[in-house]
């Protein structure tokens, strides 16, 4: 069984806010008569028995609002459910790994990103939405970080990354075969501006060069390992197209939620 947790937090953005607008959007995407309920491995997301939707947090600010994102993630491992959540922007994963690694004691994680989010510090924000990947390697909450999509790399996140020993499939070198390989739990956490922006708009950080919609679906049907739970964040509803975005959105939860589930 999976929670849909919606997350509407955007105060750790360094540049715009608007994500927290996201989780209704997306779940309204996830549900029009536009499409069926399906996952292309043919698991039925509207299947009320596996799937239920958590509803949105009712969050406060600081550091108590990430307290109360681990607090409920946590009640709902404990209740021996999967998480998926939606954002929100990327600050919302640490709190969630947090809760996660408490649960799934070798835990690996996923993360399609434009940017590999390990900044030290950001603004003097230790929870930017620039960072939590940092937090997470800092406090040594996983076993492996696998980042693809990466198209951002400066000098100072390049020695995050070796700092840390995470294994970083940067967009230049992404090819669309690529099949990865997890012992032990996998938690996906899919930032939307991983996705060209021509395929997603909606989104903060317009980073072009990026992996096609079919490119992300890949990576999750390929991907060999017990997915545990993951996230879509960052989508934008403010910079969107025709809703575009919350549509792309829509089907990644699906493909994750028929890859946790089938
Ligand atoms: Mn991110
Ligand atoms: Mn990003």
């Amino acid at each position: 069984m999976i929670s849909i947790i919606g997350i509407p937090l955007d105060e750790n953005s360094s540049f715009l806010r608007g994500s927290a607008k996201a989780p209704p959007l997306i779940l309204d995407a996830f549900r029009s008569d536009a499409s069926n309920m399906y996952a292309e491995n043919g698991f039925n997301c509207g299947d009320s028995g596996k799937v239920k939707n958590f509803g949105k947090l009712q969050l406060t600010a600081g550091k108590a609002a990430m307290d109360s994102i681990q607090k409920v993630v946590s009640k709902e491992l404990n209740l021996n459910q999967k998480v998926v959540s939606l954002g929100g922007d990327h600050s919302i994963t640490f709190p969630i790994i947090q809760a996660y690694s408490q649960s799934y004691s070798d835990l690996n994680i996923l993360h399609i990103d434009a940017h590999p989010d390990l900044y030290d510090n950001f603004e003097n924000n230790p929870y930017s939405h620039a960072s939590p990947f940092a937090r997470i390697m800092e406090k040594d909450l996983v076993n492996r970080l696998v980042q693809v999509g990466i198209r951002t790399l400066n000098d100072h996140q390049k020695e995050q990354v070796k700092r840390f020993g995470v294994e970083v499939i940067e967009m230049n070198n992404f090819d669309s075969s690529l099949l990865l390989q997890f012992d032990g739990p996998v938690y996906i956490s899919i930032d939307i501006d991983a996705l060209d922006p021509a395929f997603a708009p909606g989104i903060s950080h317009l980073e072009p060069g990026g992996l096609s919609t079919r490119d992300v679906i890949n990576i999750i049907h390929q991907l060999n390992g017990n997915v545990v739970g993951g996230d879509i964040v960052e989508y934008n509803p403010d910079r969107d197209i025709n809703g575009m975005t919350a549509v792309v959105g829509a089907k990644l939860l699906k493909e994750l939620l028929g890859k946790i589930l089938k």
